[in-house]
């Protein structure tokens, strides 16, 4: 039977969200709460408890099941969590706790998959068989689509964009590696070089948006900045655009892909980082890999719910033998 519905929950470091999705890709009820502090059970109860609120009222049988996104590295064939920084689920059997406790199938995958996965079949990717999506946030994930499928690799850890290395004797990437895009690129990273430029005569205006104190400016008090016109904010973002466009240089000549998806709190904010990107790769890509277009995501907030969901309703159809 084709079902109506699924559950998508998008868990992140500091709030957790789960939408009830309908296959175009509606969200028709939803539901947020901030990620408990409390161990790796009370994640776990958040994640039930929200996907019993949204799905509430509906049909068992018109629901396809749960999907999961974490931010963690994801054995996606054993579907168990290898790692996760921000949260206490590395070797936490997610999948099996909620679905001992609900009434449904559950799938869990990396947070960058699924974001791919959501801008291909509802946002920038729709039809786009090939692309890169990186997205830049807190961490700096991404996902990949290889001939119309997600590429995860072996284990299902791969198309961790965020942490190929950029430079050899760089900066100590989160993950513990050194020189990663990460460690140029997250939230951390611009908000350090907003804090060395505020420390200056040039930083009236970065310091002004973080309200006056030099310790707190963030990497959105950069952007905001920026965005009011202040030229040292402008840089920062630009170079930040150079360093993205220069590290995915490689990514296009070796996989040659159709579009490089930019998405991520950062991503979405900033439209002229994917302007500087797309100058980099069309300089500096090997010939007839230029035509690449870099682009913005389109799911914004939404990404994670309806990567999750997707993945729920691809799951079910291919238990079921259902094709797209
Ligand atoms: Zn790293």
């Amino acid at each position: 039977m084709r079902t109506s519905y699924a559950i998508g929950v998008d868990v992140g470091g500091t709030r957790i969200a789960a939408g009830l999705v309908e296959r175009k890709g509606r969200i028709v009820k939803d539901a947020k709460a901030l990620t408990p502090k409390g161990g790796p059970f009370a994640v776990v109860d958040a994640v039930i408890d929200l996907a019993a609120q949204v799905s509430a009222g509906v049909h068992q049988g018109e629901i396809s099941g749960v999907g999961i996104g974490l931010p963690a590295q994801i054995d996606f064939a054993r579907q168990s969590v290898e790692f996760c920084t921000n949260l206490p689920l590395a070797g936490v059997d997610v999948r099996a706790l909620v679905m001992s406790r609900s009434k449904y199938q559950v799938t869990i995958d990396n947070d960058g998959n699924l974001a791919a996965l959501g801008e291909s079949r509802y946002g920038a990717a729709r039809g786009v068989r090939d692309f890169i999506m990186i997205t830049l946030g807190t961490g700096v994930g991404g996902g990949m689509f290889v001939a119309g499928e997600p590429y995860r690799g072996s284990r299902g850890l791969g198309a961790e964009v965020g942490h190929m290395v950029i430079q050899l004797d760089g900066p100590a990437c989160p993950c513990g590696g050194t020189g990663h895009i990460e460690s140029y690129l997250g939230r951390a990273a611009l908000a350090l070089k907003g804090r060395e430029i505020a420390a200056t005569f040039k930083g009236r205006a970065i310091l002004e948006a973080a309200g006056g104190d030099i310790d707190t400016v963030t990497a959105e008090d950069v952007i905001k900045a920026s965005l009011s016109g202040d030229e040292p904010a402008t840089r920062i973002l630009m170079d930040a655009g150079v360093i993205l466009g220069r590290s995915l240089v490689g990514l296009v000549n070796l996989l040659n892909p159709q579009m490089v998806v930019v998405g991520g709190g950062i991503g979405e904010a900033c439209p002229f980082i994917i302007e500087r990107a797309a100058e980099m790769i069309a300089d500096e890509a090997l010939a007839g890999r230029r035509d690449v277009t870099v682009v913005q995501a389109e799911l914004g907030n939404d990404a994670g719910i309806l990567g999750a969901a997707c993945l729920a309703f691809d799951e079910y159809d291919s238990r079921e033998g259902l094709h797209r």
